[in-house]
């Protein structure tokens, strides 16, 4: 067993406030809220300093006093500290002064943002002493369940819709776990999920140890701010499933901010979500903050196809709070921001990094973001998983016999090119 540790304090209730043991539980008793880690700021403030940061290995366990696990971290322990690029050609497509994209499509090990989720929740279990661990998933954080707990030896069990991209369900199947298929959406596979975690005691990281999987997300936002040397940015863009990642990268400011890691400073956080699955979104546009299910999702970006979104109420009240919005596009405007993403910045993204591009133009377009102040989008997963989204989308190569003559006639022509250069 290892020793509590002196910065990561209770599970507390975000309804009621009521501490719980930091134990493989996730609703309050008495009113259904969900958990959430607390902490000792009092503690971590007299220990973690930027230069403490600097002085660790480039992985998201350099924050590692505001994540919750008692010891040292043993599964994930390369994750994050994606690039943070300066998208001055998007920037100038969109029209807008000054734009990064968070790269998390090449995050470690299995290329999608899930990696900082996981790695939080399997060190978590094993000092639970959890031998089996699973999780209901739309396709990245199955990957990423599977893969880490291969890589930790853990048996696992991913569930996941049974109609999911090729490459989301080989890239469960290849690490050797048991890969179920459910006939139905997200939802249905959630709720089987809640009853085997009542049932058999394994470690769901989005069930029973939710309240650490979650905690993971705020690596993103921390690494935003000390990859822009210490500063909020002014807008960051978040795509949304169950709106958790934004409520984690909103908290992350706010914990850099309490630190004095970062000057306090204004800033706003708006989400995005494919329309065929946007109920966060289109709550949000209605202004107000009853999440409306959507019972079946029709989209290509099943990666964010939540339809009923356990942090969506939370996830809008800190658009609101910080002067934020949403926004939500359809399946066409997401090939379309998949492709520009990779034309302006060479950067291949999946269907739910679409859905971030696309929504920040729409956003810029409609004037909901300022032309003039820093924004930062987060770019999530990447696109070799979801191939099918842009098969036939993007031209074919162009076919010919391996001739000099044929490549002058059919490709380049140099002396065509020499009139018009
Ligand atoms: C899971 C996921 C998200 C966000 O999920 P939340 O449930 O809102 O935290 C975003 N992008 C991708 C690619 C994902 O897999
Ligand atoms: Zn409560």
């Amino acid at each position: 067993m290892d020793k509590p540790s002196p910065y990561f304090s209770n599970l507390k209730c975000r309804e009621c406030g009521k501490l719980y043991p930091k134990e493989a539980i996730h609703v309050c008793d008495f009113d259904f809220g969900p958990l959430e880690a607390a902490y000792d700021y009092e503690a971590i403030g007299k220990v973690l300093t930027r230069q403490l940061i600097e002085s660790r290995a480039h992985t998201m366990w350099r924050y590692r006093e505001l994540l919750p696990i008692d010891g040292e971290p043993t599964v994930g322990t390369q994750v994050g500290f994606t690039p943070l690029v300066k998208a001055d050609r998007l920037a100038k497509a969109l029209g807008v002064r000054e734009l990064y994209v968070k790269n998390d499509t090449v995050n470690y090990p299995t290329l999608s943002f899930k990696d900082r989720v996981v790695s939080v929740a399997l060190s978590r279990a094993r000092e639970l002493g959890f031998k089996t661990v699973a999780c209901a998933s739309t396709g990245n954080l199955a990957n990423s369940v599977a893969a880490n707990a291969a890589s930790a030896g853990l048996k696992s069990y991913v569930l996941i819709p049974a109609d999911l991209e090729q490459g989301k369900v080989l890239g469960s199947l290849v690490y050797g776990t048991n890969v179920i298929g459910i006939h139905g959406a997200y939802d249905q596979v959630n709720r089987l999920c809640s009853e085997i975690a009542g049932k058999y005691g394994w470690g769901f990281v989005n069930v029973n140890l939710r309240p650490y999987y979650a905690e993971g997300s705020k690596s993103m936002g921390f690494e935003i701010c000390e990859q822009l040397g210490w500063h909020i940015p002014r807008h960051t863009v978040i795509p949304m499933a169950s709106g958790s990642l934004l409520t984690k990268i909103h908290k992350a400011y706010g914990e850099f901010t309490k630190l004095g890691l970062v000057d306090a400073a204004p800033f706003s956080v708006y989400g995005a979500q494919a329309t065929g699955c946007g109920p966060i979104a289109q709550a949000m546009k209605r202004g107000t903050d009853i999440v409306k299910p959507v019972p079946k999702p029709e989209t290509i970006v099943k990666s964010l196809a939540i339809g009923t979104p356990a942090d969506g109420y939370y996830a809008i009240h800190a658009m609101r709070d910080t002067g934020g919005f949403a926004e939500d596009v359809t399946d066409e405007e997401v090939i379309e921001g998949i492709k520009l993403l990779a034309e302006c910045e060479g950067i291949f993204a999946e269907t739910a990094g679409g859905v971030t591009t696309a929504c920040t133009r729409k956003l810029i377009e409609t004037g909901k973001l300022p032309r003039d102040e820093s924004i930062v989008i987060c770019i999530t997963g990447h696109g070799l998983k979801t191939q099918e989204a842009i098969v036939g989308k993007c031209g074919a190569p162009r076919v010919i016999k391996p001739s000099l003559r044929e490549f002058e006639e059919q490709v380049y022509n140099p002396d065509a090119a020499a009139a018009t250069a």
